[in-house]
């Protein structure tokens, strides 16, 4: 495996599989050889430092902190358009946010990479990226060509 995405879902209900099927230690020894990870949504709050709304285990293979549902119930899902800025250079970008965390708090090693909002909504820290929409469902794969690239 060269690289690992962390989905979407619903991160309690993924916490009770890596607990059934003892995935902790495999998640971080992936982490640990430094091929890319990326994780969306529910798989961002997994990959999180901190996870809040309410507070939850997480693997804190990224420093930042999460909020759950933080934009509201799944009703309130919504798309809109962000910017997303790999490398200095802008590049508009659809977004699907799904009863989504929101990232309230980047650590000094966090770079953002893009926005929607007025809120960050992707992260990097060294082969770590999360987001908290749906990359796989904006019809653009810059997100993915970008994470594939980090590898
Ligand atoms: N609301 C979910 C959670 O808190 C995340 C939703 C998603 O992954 N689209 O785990």
């Amino acid at each position: 495996m060269d690289a690992l995405i962390v989905p979407g879902g619903e991160s309690t209900t993924l916490i009770k599989l890596m607990d059934a099927f003892d995935l902790w230690a495999p998640l971080r020894e992936f982490a640990a050889t430094g091929k890319p990870l990326l994780g969306t949504c529910a798989g961002m709050i997994l990959l999180a430092g901190e996870v809040l709304n309410p507070p939850q285990r997480s693997l804190g293979l990224i420093d930042v902190t999460v909020e759950r549902n933080s934009y509201g119930r799944q009703r309130e899902s919504f798309e809109a358009d962000g910017t997303f800025s790999p490398d200095g250079e802008e590049v508009d970008l659809h977004m699907v946010f799904i009863r989504a965390p929101r990232l309230v708090q980047l650590g000094p090693e966090v770079r953002s990479l893009a926005s929607c909002r007025d809120d960050c909504v992707m992260a990097r820290q060294d082969q770590v990226l999360v987001a908290s929409f749906h990359p796989e469902l904006c019809g653009d794969p810059a997100v993915h060509r970008y994470f594939l690239a980090m590898g």
